[in-house]
Parts: structure tokens; sequence; C-alpha cells
């Protein structure tokens, strides 16, 4: 078993990596937090650039609960199974106190993120959440929920629990595709990230925002060749 439940009720999370950064997308741009990046999406974008968290490769599994998750300096597949508790504790006994913590993927509602989330808040954590919307979405209240619309259309119940909406932006179709659903949301609620830098859709999202009161997300960590 690499996921799921263990005996006693314990759920037990599939982990990419861990590692501290300033947040470099959307409403908490610049925001120092820790990153939580979970094993396993079955939404396949084209664009992905976390395709090392798509799938949980048997032949990449680490001991349970190693800490090689959090001493990683580049991206791989390599993955390892924690306990939600002990993960949450890992986690906010190397983070300052309330820090932000983000819980990212991957897709994190692949997996049963609840126990995880409300542990996190418990240990004074400030919690936000990237999710592509595509599984039921199931956390703790207090979580900053970021929807970000992907290849697959989020589900209705998504929408409605959404604290800010960022869509990635390649041509004018993405941003059609979701006109009415981001028509009917406050304009401080909408960010729009063009996809991978490109010079024609960054153009077009800053056009977009004038036009329509939206939030620009640059990814600004891979401005400034961070994490
Ligand atoms: S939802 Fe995210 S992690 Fe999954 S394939 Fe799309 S971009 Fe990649």
């Amino acid at each position: 078993m690499s996921g799921g439940t263990l005996p006693g009720g314990q759920v037990r999370l599939r982990v990419n990596e861990i590692f501290w950064s300033l947040q470099g997308e959307g409403r908490f741009t610049g925001t120092p937090a820790a990153f939580i990046r979970l094993q396993g999406c079955q939404v396949g974008c084209p664009w992905c650039d976390t395709g090392y968290a798509q799938r949980a490769d048997e032949a990449l599994r680490l001991p349970d609960e190693s800490p090689l998750v959090a001493e990683k300096t580049a991206s791989s597949g390599a993955w390892s199974a924690f306990e939600a508790g002990r993960l949450a504790d890992f986690v906010a006994a190397r983070s300052l106190p309330g820090m932000h913590c983000v819980l990212t993927g991957g897709e994190p509602c692949s997996q049963d993120i609840l126990p995880l989330t409300r542990r996190l808040m418990e240990a004074g954590l400030a919690v936000q959440l990237e999710t592509s919307g595509t599984e039921p979405l199931r956390c703790a209240g207090g979580v900053f929920v970021t929807l970000s619309p992907k290849a697959r259309a989020p589900l209705e119940a998504s929408w409605a629990r959404a604290n800010e909406v960022k869509l990635p932006v390649q041509t004018r179709a993405d941003i059609e595709r979701y006109e009415q659903k981001l028509a009917a949301l406050p304009p401080a609620m909408v960010c729009l990230q063009p996809v991978s830098q490109g010079r024609e859709a960054t153009a077009l999202c800053i056009q977009t925002c004038m036009e329509r009161g939206w939030r620009l997300s640059l990814q600004m960590h891979k401005y400034l060749d961070i994490r």
C-alpha cells in the first residue's frame, strides 16, 4: 500500500518534496512559505511543469517518512509515504511560528488531505491549498483555496469553495473557456497566469487584467530562479 488509510484509521500520504521558499504565484506572491508537494495527479495537462509529481512510481519510492524529501536539490520522482499527523509535525517543527504553508502537487486532492490540513492549522500554520478542483475538495474550513483550472474542468463545488482563482493562460481561448465563471467572481479573486512566461501570453494577460480589474500572477520564483 503506497498511500491511503493505515490500521487504526490514520491517513498516509505520498509526498514528493518539502521545501521552504517564497510563494511565487497568486495573492500570496512574495510570502515566505513551507511547501508540501504531494505525489499523484491524473489530470494530464500538456503544459504540466511538475510531471515528476504525477505518478507514484514504486521503483522511486523512498523509505516511509524519509527526511530526504526535504533535502532534494533538484526535482525528481522520488517520494515517500508519511502518516498525515507526523507529516504536519515534521513541517511545523521546521517552520517559523504561524508560517504560511502551501499544499501543492501533483493534485493534492487526489489524496485524503483533511487530517493533514487540520493538524497543520492546529500547529498554528496558515494553510493554502493549490488545486485543479477536479477532485472533491475536502480540507479544514480555514484553508485558503486557490483554484487553478487546468486541462480538465473543475467540479462545481470547487468554484464555490475557492478563495481565489488562478487561471493559466496560453491563448485567449483559455480565458473564454471560463468566461462566465470568472465574470461572476469579485475581480480581486481572479488571477491570470501566463503559461511558461510566454511573451504573447503575458501581453494578453496584462491587457485583460487592465480591462477586467483582475490580477496578474507571474510565477515570480521562475524569474528569480528559485524553487
Ligand atoms: S493538474 Fe497540475 S500537476 Fe496535474 S497534470 Fe495538470 S499541471 Fe500537472
